[in-house]
Formats: structure tokens, C-alpha cells, sequence
């Protein structure tokens, strides 16, 4: 959760600025866009906002507040260790993490007022914790309709309910939402989402008849809120797209209204000339055809660019380049054909691997491409190695809470 932030003028092109040498840029107002721009889709529901795994790589305590200021209601993660660190950080608005072990401090959560996700085993554990801590527990109750993960199966559903509504009774707990996760959302030509739904729909009519008002029920996540309005019900998790990302193939984020958050960018570290069939890299994989220009970027795999994605775009001075030869732990090549190092003059210049595609650039989905995976993994496993630069960090006059802003383009102020 912490990264290495320098303090200061970090706009600096040139100098001895940690962040501009190497750094992904995290720019908080394409997360509260995105945000608005779900939050529309979603209307009447809510949003819950999903900053698991460290905001997915942006950085959960900036993004989780810059969610909250553009209308989120909720904040989801995974894991109750990740909800303390933003109730640490300060932040009280309504948090469900749910996904736990038998190792999970359950104890912590109620302390914390932290909701739990529920899928069965847990229930007597959260029980214990609400009495030791004195006070009631806050629970989800998870089903499975057919994802196969967590949650409680159909066949154990009434007898949940059951003890849940027992509990809720005694005044240990009080079940808070009911929700569900969708397998294939993403595909909607697909026919499962209609058939998780109708399982949904069955689980709420049996909670109803046991009595069960929960304030949320909750199955949605990013591509089901963008195409399927009929699986909103109180509230949507949405993770991907508040990042600006499309979780659909085959249409961009642009398509969407949505607006990439994360710029990875560095600089040309080497830039020199070589011979033809100079080797390039461990394993000598690729070769030069003819007399070459290389330069040098400072990233690699131990920053979460993946091993396996020669290929993947480099942005340099307005184009893009693939990387050639093997990506090593912490660099890679690209060939700027046959130019001459001087000629380049290309040292110290930006060198952009993702960002906005605004301006043409590469974006995480040609990585995803040149990696075999999805964006999700792309923006999520860049390592902390590489430090977060946070830009418009106060939201803009008018749109949400009225600080004024510095607005202007190398806006670049840090949030620790
Ligand atoms: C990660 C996650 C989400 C968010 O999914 P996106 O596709 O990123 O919107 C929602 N719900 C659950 C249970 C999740 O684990």
C-alpha cells in the first residue's frame, strides 16, 4: 500500500526525480469520471466501489477517496486485512470484504464496522467475534449461482438463512445484503447470466419469505452493470472499469465513456548503435537486421511487466515501437531501426508503455494482447517497485466537493 513518493516539483522533465524516472501516474480524476460515468449506469442502484488488491495496482486509499468524493457509497476488497488498511487510512464509509480463511481476524472486522461476506462456514466464527467484541456483527450473505467459488450452496441456502435470522434475533448480527458474483458477464451473448440471475432471483424470494430485508442485494460487477441493467438490484461492485478499463473484447474504454487511470511510463535509459545480427538480450533471441539503434528501458518483470510479452508497444517521442528479445527482470529493448544513436537523441526521452490511448498511445489491452492475459492483470500486478505518482489529486471546482484544484498540466501534486 505505501509506495516510494519523492516530495517536491515532480513535473521536472529532466533532473534526478525518482518519479520521473520511472513511475506509474495515477490520475485521480479519470477515476472519479469513471465513476460518475458507472455510477449513471447503475442509477437507481448504487455503487460499490472494488480497491482490492491495492485498487487493482492504482492505489487503494487515493482511489478509494477519490471514489467516495464522485458518489461511490461502498468500498469492497477481498480480504479484511485490506479493509483495515483503509479504516487506518481514515476512511468510514460503508466496506465489505469477502473472501476470509479460518486465519481471517474476524474480531477486527466488527471492530472496525467492517461488512462481512458470509458464504457459510464463517457464520459461527462471526458470531464469536461480534460477542466477544460486544457488539453486532454486519453480514453479507453469499450464494453461489454458479460461479463455483465462495458462497453458501442452494442446497444449504434456508438453513443459513435460517441460523443467520437466528442470530440477527438474538442481536449478534444484522444481515446487511444478500449477493452473488456473475461468471461470464463479460460475454453477454452468453446464456449463464440469465440463468445465475433466475437463481438470484429464487434465493431473494426465499430470504423474503423467511423475513430477510436486507438494505442490499448485490450481484453485479463491471460488464453487468455496462450491459445488463436487469442485474443492478440495490447495488453494483464495479472494480475494472472504475480504472477506466473495458471489460469487454472488442470494445475500448473510449466506446465505453470509461478513461484509463493508469499512465506506466520511464525513460530511454541507453540509446547506442550496433552492428547487424547484434543478439539482443538473454537468450539471444532476437537479432538486428542490419546496423541498428537500441535503447534501453528501464522496466522489467520484478516492475510487473510480464516475462512474456515481447512484443508489447513502447511509446517513444510520438511512436510506438515493439519490444524486441527477451523482457528481463529489469529492462527490456526496443530497436529503433537503423537511425544512429545521435541522430536519435533519444536519452532521457519519455517512454510511455501504457496509458490513456488518447493520443494513439498503447494502452493495457495491447499488453494484455502481447501477454496471453487480461487488462486486469496487466494494471493490477505492476510490482511496488515502481512508484505511484498521484495527479489531480483534489477533485475540480464544481464537480464534487469544491477544494480548488490546480489544474494545470503538470499537475503533480503527491498523495503519501
Ligand atoms: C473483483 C470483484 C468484483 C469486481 O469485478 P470487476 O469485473 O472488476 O468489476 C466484484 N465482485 C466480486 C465478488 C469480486 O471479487
Amino acid at each position: 500500500m505505501t509506495y516510494p513518493v519523492a516530495t517536491g516539483d515532480c513535473s521536472a522533465a529532466a533532473g534526478t526525480d525518482p518519479l520521473y524516472e520511472r513511475s506509474a501516474v495515477i490520475d485521480l480524476d479519470a477515476i472519479r469520471h469513471n465513476v460518475r460515468r458507472l455510477a449513471d449506469a447503475a442509477s437507481p442502484a448504487k455503487v460499490m466501489a472494488v480497491v482490492k488488491a491495492d485498487a487493482y495496482g492504482h492505489g487503494a486509499v487515493p482511489v478509494a477517496r477519490a471514489a467516495l468524493e464522485a458518489g461511490a457509497a461502498w468500498l469492497g476488497v477481498a480480504h479484511i486485512s485490506e479493509a483495515l488498511q483503509l479504516r487506518a487510512a481514515g476512511i468510514e464509509a460503508p466496506l465489505l470484504a469477502w473472501l476470509h480463511t479460518t486465519e481471517s481476524n474476524f474480531a477486527a472486522a466488527v471492530a472496525a464496522g467492517v461488512d462481512i461476506g458470509c458464504s457459510g462456514w464463517e457464520l459461527d466464527r462471526i458470531v464469536a467475534a461480534a460477542r466477544d467484541q460486544e457488539r453486532p456483527a454486519r453480514i453479507h450473505l453469499k450464494v453461489d449461482t454458479g460461479l463455483g467459488r465462495n458462497g453458501v450452496t442452494l442446497e444449504h441456502w434456508d438453513q443459513l438463512l435460517g441460523e443467520a435470522m437466528e442470530y440477527q434475533d438474538e442481536g449478534l448480527l444484522r444481515v446487511v445484503g444478500i449477493f452473488s458474483h456473475l461468471s461470464v458477464a463479460d460475454e453477454p451473448e452468453r446464456p449463464e447470466t440469465d440463468e445465475q440471475l433466475a437463481v438470484f432471483r429464487e434465493v431473494l424470494a426465499a430470504a423474503e419469505d423467511a423475513g430477510v430485508d436486507p438494505e442490499v442485494r448485490h450481484l453485479a460487477n463491471t460488464p453487468a452493470t455496462l450491459s445488463r441493467p436487469d442485474t443492478h438490484f440495490d447495488l453494483v461492485r464495479v472494480g475494472l472499469g472504475i480504472y477506466g478499463l473495458s471489460p469487454f473484447e472488442g470494445q475500448t474504454s473510449a466506446e465505453l465513456g470509461l478513461r484509463p487511470a493508469m499512465t506506466l511510463r520511464t525513460v530511454v535509459s541507453q540509446c547506442k548503435d550496433v552492428p547487424d545480427r547484434q543478439g539482443v538480450s538473454y537468450g539471444l533471441r532476437y537479432r538486428t537486421q542490419g546496423p541498428s539503434t537500441l535503447a534501453l528501458i528501464p522496466m522489467g518483470y520484478a516492475d510487473g511487466v510480464p516475462r512474456v510479452a515481447t512484443g508489447g508497444p513502447v511509446r517513444i517521442a510520438g511512436r510506438t515501437y515493439p519490444v524486441v528479445g527477451r523482457i528481463a527482470m529489469d529492462q527490456m529493448v526496443i530497436d529503433l531501426g537503423n537511425v544512429g544513436a545521435a541522430s536519435a537523441g533519444l536519452l532521457g526521452a519519455e517512454a510511455v508503455l501504457f496509458g490513456s490511448g488518447d493520443d494513439g498511445g498503447p494502452t493495457a489491452d495491447d499488453w494484455a494482447v502481447a501477454a496471453g492475459t487480461n487488462n486486469y492483470e496487466i494494471v493490477t500486478r505492476i510490482s511496488p517497485r515502481v512508484p505511484r505518482r498521484f495527479i489531480n489529486d483534489h477533485p475540480a471546482v464544481g464537480l464534487s466537493s469544491g477544494t480548488p484544484s490546480d489544474r494545470s498540466p503538470a499537475n503533480g501534486q503527491e498523495t503519501p
